[in-house]
């Protein structure tokens, strides 16, 4: 890390990020074509009706859309792109809200599987805009008559979630939930906040599709509208409503266009190979240890990205996996793994956000926090539960 890193001046740690795209670390590495358009737009004066335009013509191509706009995230896409779907250009509509008592529509059906929390839940997104959530199904199991039975003449929409978060069985495919909303007249939303496919959502059948711009595309913090140009219209339009205190800046409209043109030319073999040679790495460095088991796996939600599963078996490697995760996060530099499933004993090392040599430090911190493990007479071994309470009393301390 270099001595000009603001992180150092600061007095904040230079964590490495081994976790993927998570907004609690920052989200991601912001391209230096993004970089670069927010640098020469801050100082300058733009009318941003014109510059949505342009961010328009850019997410159409990008997504396959008719038009699309850049708004604070995604969590903001899913409420603006709620109340579009309620309000139309109606404007004195769009400023009654979140009163939507003299709308004809204001339900939004969701698979109960989908109505998860990606650092908030997905029901208050949709909420948010006045508009009531009626769940489809249960959690793990859901079929076409759920969705057919829970729409009704007051439904305005249809959301549906593609993410790890969701429960990965039992969930109706998006071309069916897309045919059942459709004959009903329902516009089908998909948030796909994490996913790489800019086009395959409304290509099968979605009418507006969501993306972070932060997360895979490398652009700042963002989100990213885009669909039917007359859902897309009453979404934008809602920056005169509830859309307000989502509120984006020329900067991150501008960033996202950059990172949206840049993906489009970004080699991307030569990343998943540098991803690869990280992975390959680490497999070397756990490979023949003691209680752990290294493994390359897909990602679930099938992104063009692969993790290093570690199962770690405590006994044998005198650390349980969460042990192991909490000394690397600890350690210096710190380096954060994923770690949200470590209670099944593994966590993930993931190598999509990592600058060039970053690997290597992992490998090393890996090293010795096991090397230490092995030599340690007793299993190191904190209890789950008292890992919970600490974690959530740290979160509950801030700002001392
Ligand atoms: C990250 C994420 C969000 C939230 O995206 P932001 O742009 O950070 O608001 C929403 N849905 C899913 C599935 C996500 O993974």
């Amino acid at each position: 890390m270099a001595s000009s890193d603001i992180r150092s001046e600061w007095g904040l740690r230079p964590v490495i990020n081994a976790s993927g795209t998570m907004t609690s670390l920052g989200a991601s590495i912001v391209v230096p074509e993004a970089v670069e358009a927010m640098r020469a737009i801050l100082t300058e004066f733009v009318e941003m009706g014109d510059l949505q335009r342009r961010a328009s013509r850019t997410i159409a191509k990008a997504c396959g859309a008719e038009a699309g706009f850049v708004t604070a995230s995604c969590s903001a896409g899913i409420t603006l792109a709620v109340a579009g779907a309620m309000t139309g250009a109606d404007l004195a509509a769009i400023e009654r809200l979140p009163d939507t008592s003299r709308l004809p529509r204001d339900e939004v059906v969701v698979q109960a599987g989908h109505l998860v929390n990606y650092g908030a839940p997905v029901e208050q997104a949709v909420r948010i805009s006045g508009a009531k959530v009626v769940s489809v199904g249960q959690a793990t199991s859901a079929e076409a008559y759920h969705l057919a039975g829970a729409i009704t003449e007051r439904t305005a929409a249809a959301l549906y979630v593609v993410s790890h978060h969701v429960v990965e069985y039992g969930q109706i495919p998006l071309e069916e939930f897309a045919e059942v909303a459709h004959a009903k007249g329902v516009p089908v939303i998909v948030d796909g906040a994490s996913e790489y496919d800019l086009t395959g959502f409304l290509a099968r059948g979605a009418d507006v599709a969501l993306y972070s711009s932060h997360k895979f595309l490398g652009g700042p913090t963002g989100g990213i509208v885009a669909g039917a140009k007359d859902l897309v219209k009453a979404a934008y339009l809602q920056n005169l409503g509830i859309g307000r205190g989502m509120k984006v800046g020329k900067e991150s409209i501008a960033g996202a266009i950059a990172a949206l043109e840049a993906w489009g030319k970004r080699d991307h073999a030569a990343v998943r190979a540098r991803e690869k040679r990280a992975l390959d790495l680490w497999l070397s460095t756990l490979e023949g240890r003691a209680g752990v088991d290294p493994r390359i796996v897909p990602d679930p939600t099938n992104n063009p990205l692969d993790r290093l599963k570690v199962t770690v078996d405590p006994e044998a490697a005198h650390i349980t996996a969460w042990d192991l995760a909490d000394a690397m996060a600890r350690g210096e530099p710190p380096v954060i793994v994923r770690d949200h499933e470590v209670e099944h004993h593994y966590f993930y090392l993931d190598p999509c956000n990592l600058h060039e040599g970053e690997e290597t430090i992992v490998a090393r911190r890996l090293d010795e926090e096991l090397t230490r493990a092995a030599r340690s007479n007793t299993v190191i071994a904190t209890p789950l539960l008292a890992r919970r309470k600490a974690k959530m009393a740290a979160m509950s301390r801030w700002p001392d």
